[in-house]
């Protein structure tokens, strides 16, 4: 598939009221609420040892996550933690040394890093010197491929041009800037007060520095958004021209998210208003030659996600869409989530549990799960519909030895409502997600989990009972 230009997408709000809901992003398959407690620090182990011994080469992708935040941002859904102590960042960049070391030790082969990124909570919270002594202990313990893409989530609240000729220095190739919204009265009602001028500096100093690839996060759907501010600030970051635009919804989920508690309920735009917000997005950012990548992500056909999706090369990980084919994901610090092989591995919460396993010389992990054959098959159709739009049934029956459409029958029988509805086009041979159906592809996607049918078979033998 080329890529889709943003400006082909068809948002036919019928649809969208019809199908979206909640529903998983598939950064994994298994989704994380399918993981459990019965997978522990040996299974990492054993995963590793099965790696070192079969395909020891096989590059690796690092992700580090740094939790702390100055001060919160009412629509938060991150696992961060808020304090003005920087001493308490220190300890954390010692215990991350410790399973860096556990982790670097387990791996043998000499396997190179082909990615790196630090998320958070906010890892330009961090002094100079712990990011230079955790960059040096990822380097110590890690063989970094030259062509490494390295990358940083950055809240340009509290960061300077310097700053980020720093992190150019210490190896940062690629940025994303945290924004959200330009319009003060939405920053207000989200207690994230934060100067255009603050964002240009970031974007222009990482231009200045060589960065390959500049990401904006926006949000819609926020307290006190509407149509006409949130034009203002789409014209006025497509004007500073980012390589990738991340346009994310809020979800006001107050049970599960507590700083969401502080949202007012009658701020929120109605859904009509959410979905003009969104429509405009798509227009601006079509008319400004964005392409689509999928989820909620842009991207300028040049930047390389969108070249990597036209090759049929682009990968859907904990990260998002990525470039790098089938790295195994080594992730540390609290609540990070690793895959290796055929399991995906979830560290603990808290940095009271962090330390305590940590001081025991223990691996941190917390829970998990062990892929079986099936859940393997499913994960590669899902990554395939999440970044091509299609689906190939004999080139994935004969990569997994199997008859496709027997295999599949009620996978795509459950499909044919959203191929009447036209989301989908289906025949024989293959699926293709359609313009109208581009912006539901996790609802399509939602069709092949085979744990979502077994919760709905559930549900609903519970109801006739
Ligand atoms: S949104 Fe980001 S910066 Fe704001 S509190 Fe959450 S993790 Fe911290």
């Amino acid at each position: 598939m080329a890529n889709a230009a943003a400006a082909d997408l068809v948002l036919d709000t019928a649809l969208v009221k019809k199908y979206d809901g909640f529903g998983p992003r598939y950064t994994s398959y298994p989704t994380a609420d399918r993981f459990h407690a019965g997978v522990r620090a040996e299974h990492y182990v054993n995963a590793l040892q099965t790696r070192n011994h079969e395909r020891p080469r096989q590059p690796l992708s690092l992700y580090v996550h740094i939790p702390f935040c100055n001060t919160i941002c009412y629509y938060c859904a991150c696992n961060k933690v808020i304090t003005k102590d920087h001493g308490r960042s220190a300890k954390y960049i010692r215990y991350l040394g410790r399973e860096i070391d556990i982790v670097a030790g387990l791996i043998e082969g000499g396997p190179k890093v082909e990615q790196l990124h630090w998320g958070g909570g906010t890892p330009t919270f961090l002094a100079r010197d712990e990011m230079a002594t955790l960059m040096g202990m990822l380097r110590g313990g890690f063989e970094f491929s030259p062509q490494a893409e390295v990358s940083i989530e950055v809240d340009p609240r509290k960061v300077g041009a310097d700053t980020i000729a720093f992190l150019a220095e210490l190896g940062f190739n690629r940025i994303s800037v945290g924004i959200q919204d330009f319009d003060p009265v939405v920053q207000e009602a989200v207690n994230r007060i934060q100067t255009e001028a603050e964002t240009m500096t970031v974007i222009a100093a990482a231009r200045a520095n060589g960065f390959v690839s500049v990401n904006a996060d926006l949000i819609y759907g926020l307290p006190r958004q509407t149509v006409a501010g949130f034009s203002t600030t789409l014209d006025k970051v497509i004007a500073v021209a980012p390589d990738r635009i991340a346009l994310y919804s809020y979800a006001h989920v107050p049970h599960l998210f507590k700083p969401q508690r502080r949202i007012d309920v009658d701020a929120l735009p109605a859904p009509e208003t959410k979905l003009a917000i969104l429509a405009l997005a798509i227009e601006k950012l079509g008319a400004a030659g964005y392409v689509y990548i999928g989820m909620d992500h842009f991207a300028k056909p040049t930047d390389e996600l969108a070249v990597a999706q036209a090759r049929r090369l682009l990968h859907r990980n904990f990260q998002g869409y990525s470039t790098k084919p089938d790295c195994d994901m080594l992730a540390f610090g609290i609540s990070a989530i690793g895959k290796v092989g055929a399991s995906y591995v979830a560290n603990v919460k808290t940095l009271d549990e962090y330390y305590q396993r940590l001081d025991a010389s223990e691996l941190p992990v917390m829970r998990g799960v062990l892929l079986d054959a099936d859940d393997l098959l499913r994960r590669n159709v899902i990554q395939k519909l999440m970044c091509n739009f299609e689906l190939d049934f004999a080139a994935v029956g004969s990569e997994f030895g199997i008859p496709f459409a027997e295999y599949f029958a009620p996978d795509l029988a459950a499909l044919q409502p959203l191929a009447a509805d036209g989301l989908v086009e289906l025949d024989a041979r293959s699926l293709r997600v359609t313009p109208r159906g581009r912006l539901l592809v996790r609802t399509v996607a939602m069709q092949f989990d085979r744990y979502l049918r077994e919760a709905q078979v559930k549900a609903q033998y519970s109801k006739v009972i």
